[in-house]
């Protein structure tokens, strides 16, 4: 399934924060990758950073990336609303975001979230994830890649299961996890990965 979008602009609210990238490509891959390298240097290793893949008369654009100001989530739903796109010439194909790396999260951020996998499979999307954990880059491609796929146990003893992908990149840099400074909010099990 295509979005279909239909206005001219995007709103204040994304307009404020992300533009649509004039630079086209002509493989959705290499659109991702220049995505996420933007992510990357977005999220700093403390928030997560994302946004979403226009095609349009063949070729690929990409949104710059926004942020929610949180280590574990990104908002992009203001994208889903026809009005925040660019034209109705456009249509999302994909979205990207990072997963930081942290302590919290070091054993789960190479997966795709229950939350990920939901918005991609539900708009028939692909999904790319770039984990600063080990610098991969994975997409999940809802009609090919298994959900659900990879059991992660917490120490709480409790079990989720996580999506791993497919690994289709790496970036060059590599940075050790940090701890989150207190206060985050999220200290328990991270249940909360997006
Ligand atoms: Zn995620």
């Amino acid at each position: 399934m295509l979005i279909s979008i239909s206005s001219t602009a995007l709103s204040n609210s994304v307009d404020s924060k992300a533009k649509l990238e004039p630079v086209p490509f002509i493989i959705e891959l290499d659109a991702a990758k220049y995505a996420l390298r933007l992510a990357y240097d977005c999220s700093l290793n403390v928030r997560e950073c994302g946004g979403v893949i226009y095609k349009k008369d063949n070729l690929y654009y990409v949104t710059t990336p926004i942020t929610s100001n949180l280590p574990f989530g990104v908002d992009l739903s203001a994208y889903w609303d026809d009005k925040n796109a660019p034209s109705s010439q456009y249509h999302i194909i994909a979205d990207y975001h990072t997963h930081i790396c942290v302590r919290e999260n070091a054993d789960f951020a190479n997966f795709f979230s229950p939350s990920d996998t939901e918005v991609n499979s539900g708009l028939h999307i692909n999904g790319y994830i770039l984990s600063i954990c080990d610098m991969r880059i994975r997409e999940y491609n809802p009609s090919q890649d298994d959900k659900d796929d990879i059991e992660v146990d917490f120490k709480s003893g409790k079990k989720i299961y996580l999506t791993a992908g497919h690994i289709v990149d790496w970036v060059q840099d590599r940075i050790q996890p940090i701890n989150l400074p207190k206060g985050h909010g999220l200290d328990n099990d991270p249940l909360f990965l997006n």
